[in-house]
C-alpha cells in the first residue's frame, strides 16, 4: 500500500493519526524540516500555500483540535490494512492510499 497527503489541503485536524490502527501518519510542524517526507507527488507537497477553499471552510472550526500548526505525513504507508477509517475522517479530503492493484482511494469527509 503507498499512502500519502496532499498537503496544502491539510488542515492539521490529526482525525487520520488517531483513528489509524497501525500508525501510518505522523504529526509534523509544518515549518519543519521532516514536513515532505512520504511519498506526496511533487505538487502535493508542503510549499508554504494552504488550498484557499478547505483553509476557508475550517480556520474558524474549533473542534479541539489545532488546525495549520502541522501537517500529516504518511510515515509508514506501508503498514496500511486499507480499512479505510481515515477516508472518512479526513477534514481536507486529502489522503490518497494506492493499493497492490493500483487502485486508488481519496478521502471524503463524512
Ligand atoms: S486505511 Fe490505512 S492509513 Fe487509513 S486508517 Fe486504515 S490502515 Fe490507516
Ligand atoms: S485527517 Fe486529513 S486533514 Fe486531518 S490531519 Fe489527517 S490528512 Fe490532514
Amino acid at each position: 500500500m503507498d499512502v500519502y497527503v496532499e498537503k496544502a489541503k491539510c488542515t492539521g485536524c490529526e482525525h487520520c493519526k488517531d483513528v489509524c490502527p497501525v500508525g501510518v501518519f505522523e504529526m509534523k510542524d509544518i515549518n519543519g524540516p521532516d514536513v515532505n517526507t512520504d511519498s506526496a507527488p511533487e505538487q502535493f507537497q508542503w510549499k508554504g500555500v494552504e488550498d484557499p477553499a478547505t483553509f476557508a471552510k475550517w480556520k474558524d472550526v474549533q473542534d479541539g483540535h489545532n488546525h495549520y500548526k502541522e501537517k500529516s505525513v504518511a510515515v509508514n504507508g506501508s503498514a496500511c490494512i486499507l480499512c479505510q477509517a481515515c477516508l472518512i475522517e479526513c477534514e481536507g479530503e486529502c489522503i490518497v492510499i494506492t493499493d497492490d492493484s493500483s487502485t486508488v482511494y481519496h478521502s471524503v469527509y463524512k
